[in-house]
């Protein structure tokens, strides 16, 4: 991204988020040869990073992808296609906001989680089961222990 100041091509991107409307990034840049700082707006559509696979290969990220594993998780669960959409929307939002150009895409699965655990708990361990590739009974139960904890945090707050 071109300096407006002094015309230098490097800059350093310091924050990034999301428009109010959701269609554009923000982003404060710094300039890495005058420190002025600045600020772009960039189409959400062509920011959105690529991910990294665990075998280093690179996807393109999917949303219709990410919301039909959503489907297939809660299938038959007492949870609105109103609650999947606006989770999907979260997680494109995240990474959109990390303001990188390729993701692990191990990151997006924890925000999966993160947001099956909040929907439905039932859910929650089925995906885990399977995205955690559950070797033996030992790790499945750690997996539900850590679900316990986390909810008697929520609960605590
Ligand atoms: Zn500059």
């Amino acid at each position: 991204m071109r300096c407006p100041f002094c015309g230098a091509d490097d800059s350093k991107v310091i924050d990034s988020r999301l428009s109010a409307e959701g269609d554009a990034i923000r982003r404060r840049r710094s300039c890495v040869e005058c420190n002025e700082r600045f600020t772009t707006y960039e189409t959400a559509e062509l920011t959105l990073p690529r991910l990294i696979k665990r075998d280093k290969s690179r996807a393109v990220f999917s949303e219709d992808k990410l919301r039909s594993g959503f489907l297939r998780a809660l299938e038959k669960r007492p949870v609105s296609i109103d609650a999947i959409d606006s989770a999907v929307k979260g997680i494109v939002r995240q990474l959109i906001a990390t303001g990188d150009r390729e993701v692990e895409s191990r990151l997006v699965g924890d925000w999966v989680m993160d947001a099956l655990h909040e929907l439905d708990e039932v859910a929650y361990v089925r995906f885990a089961s399977v995205y955690r590739s559950f070797q033996d009974v030992n790790a499945f139960h750690e997996e539900i222990e850590r679900m316990k904890s986390r909810t008697e945090q929520v609960t605590k707050e």
